[in-house]
């Protein structure tokens, strides 16, 4: 597996560069973003450890130019404790996951596997899992067995099925439901709608994930056992 590492605090870098390597990655390092760029585009990794806070180039218009040009390789972004909106502003520009400096070893390396287990996002209409999903028609089932949804519900497993494997904020959420409904959502209620889809999601393989203070994600349920159909 190849990884790149855009880090600037060199021995950050250096510790984590040894640790991957003992994982099992081969570890390309890169000290700002101007060279995290460069490879970034001339090379192909398997996955990338992008910080934000790189001198040069920052990470976040690394990683905007990294999707503008198509490349689709899982990025894992880095970033201080303090800088919620800088994360925010991340999850629209294409990251895949975040970590929050400081960070246990253990944890980067299980994000970095589940990123790359993931498949390609689901195309709406198709089986997941246990959960066949029809957009056309409205209609959802676990197990062959109907699922009954709000309207909201619907918007917001739709919204979660078509960003599956990221993380949604609140405020998109909020946002698809406005859109839809012509209504403020009402971001206190998101909780309860999320509490509420978990249950019904139950036995489907899929599970939505809480990513503290930045939303939720869709995911295969790990716990369920047996993986995902491939798409
Ligand atoms: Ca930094």
């Amino acid at each position: 597996m190849n990884l790149l590492l855009a880090e600037d605090d060199a021995i950050l870098a250096d510790a984590l560069t040894v640790q991957l390597r003992r994982s099992g990655f081969e570890v390309e390092h890169a000290p700002n973003g101007a060279v995290a760029e460069y490879l970034l585009l001339k090379n192909s990794y398997d996955i990338a450890i992008l910080d934000l806070g790189l001198p040069m180039v920052d990470g976040l218009t690394v990683l905007k130019r990294l999707r503008a040009a198509r490349r689709g390789l899982p990025v894992l972004v880095l970033t201080a404790l303090d800088s919620l909106d800088d994360r925010v502003s991340g999850l629209n520009a294409g990251a895949d996951d975040y970590l929050t400096k400081p960070f246990d070893f253990p944890e980067l390396q299980a994000r970095l596997h589940a990123l790359l287990r993931r498949g390609r996002p689901l195309a709406a209409g198709q089986d997941l899992a246990q959960l066949n999903f029809d957009r056309a028609a409205r209609r959802a089932s676990v197990q062959g067995e109907a699922l009954e949804l709000s309207p909201r519900e619907w918007l917001l497993l739709d919204l979660l099925l078509q960003e599956r494997d990221r993380v949604v904020t609140k405020e998109q959420i909020v946002a698809a439901w406005a859109q839809d409904r012509g209504e403020n959502g009402g971001g206190n209620s998101v909780e309860v709608y999320i509490h509420r889809l978990r249950r019904k999601l139950e036995g489907s393989g899929l599970q939505i994930r809480t990513v503290r203070g930045l939303g939720y994600l869709l995911e295969a349920d790990s716990s369920a056992g047996g993986a995902p159909a491939a798409p």
